[in-house]
């Protein structure tokens, strides 16, 4: 065993072929020691590195085009930039990607001595199951905040967004309006047609609502079969005008399901409001004025009065 009295000399054998990175900087940012895995971080292949400066390797990689991205344009900038940081701490620790498309962790720990020990470690696998993550993330919060059957915003998004937009519109003096729909004896349909085509039914009250409603409104399917609206800046014209361009929508429509043609109805409560609006004020509002469209007979569109209340 030739280095077993020798240590030091195992130890350096050990890092020469280690597949992290390992440097020294001396006092004056020159390179004392690097391995290859670190000589290869600035694009060099071989000990050609040693004795050159910090800057002078970075513009090497620049140059070369290989090993560190860079991402600029203006080398000069960049150096002056990482002047900034450089040696500033006694311990730092950042990532770094490639040019070739690995991404390392670096750390810098400066030594009472002046040196600066340089350490790199190859955390691409990581770094490309953090991305899978946040891409599952993302899509398990779109997956959260959409109705699967109507793709429609569900309650919970709908309640979120509306309220996002109410904290928006509290500094203006503008009103906004909530329609709420509610199918008129959707469960006979479920009975006669069947469920599935209960589901079609739902679907297609979705594609209308979409159709009557302007790109900034919000729309949500509450459960079952009640859906509602927001309409932000809306005065209750407007908002009756909507409710009405979708009453005409479900007369002209029906959904054909195994030969058979359903027709679609639905009653709508509407309020509008400008001062001190909060969700529940206008869910309440629009849900007392829907009662009323289900009292009066269905098929019809009521307005909340704020005068009788
Ligand atoms: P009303 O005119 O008083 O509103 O009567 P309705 O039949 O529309 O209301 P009810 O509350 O009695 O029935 C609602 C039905 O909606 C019962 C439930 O099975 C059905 N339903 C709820 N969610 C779904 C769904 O996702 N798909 C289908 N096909 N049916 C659903
Ligand atoms: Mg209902
Ligand atoms: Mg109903």
């Amino acid at each position: 065993m030739p280095y077993k009295s020798n240590i030091t000399g195992l130890l350096l054998e050990c890092i020469a072929q280690s597949e992290d990175g390992y440097g020294i900087f001396g006092g004056t940012d020159e390179l004392l020691y690097g391995n290859s895995a670190f000589f290869n971080i600035f694009g060099f292949d071989d000990e050609q590195a040693l004795g050159l400066t910090f800057d002078q390797m970075i513009n090497h990689a620049y140059k070369h085009k290989r090993g560190v991205n860079l991402e600029t344009d203006n080398i000069e900038a960049w150096l002056d930039k990482a002047s900034l940081v450089r040696r500033q701490l006694n311990f730092r620790i950042f990532e770094v990607d490639l040019l070739d498309g690995r991404w390392l962790l670096l750390s810098e720990q400066l030594l009472d001595t002046g040196e600066l020990l340089v350490h790199s470690k190859d955390i691409t696998k990581q770094k490309l199951l953090e991305s899978q993550m946040q891409l599952t993330m993302s899509q398990l919060q779109v997956l959260a905040l959409t109705d699967e059957l109507t793709q429609l915003a569900n309650r919970r998004s709908f309640v979120k967004s509306v309220e996002a937009e109410l904290s928006r519109f509290s500094r203006s003096a503008d009103s906004v309006a909530m329609i709420l729909l509610d199918l008129d004896f959707f469960k006979t349909i479920n009975d006669t047609f069947g469920h599935q085509a209960g589901d079609e039914v739902l679907i297609c009250v979705a594609d209308i609502l979409r159709q009557a409603t302007r790109q900034y409104d919000i729309v949500g399917r509450l459960g079952g079969e009640e859906f509602a609206i927001f309409l932000g800046a809306t005065e209750l014209k407007a908002a009756i005008v909507i409710a009405q361009r979708i009453a005409a929508l479900f007369s002209s429509t029906s959904v054909q399901y195994n030969g058979q043609l359903i027709s679609v109805k639905g009653s709508m409560g509407i309020t509008s409001c400008a001062d001190n609006v909060t969700f529940e004020k206008l869910y309440n509002e629009a849900d007392k004025a829907l009662y009323l469209a289900k009292l009066k007979g269905r098929n019809r569109i009521e307005v909340f009065n704020h005068q009788e209340d």
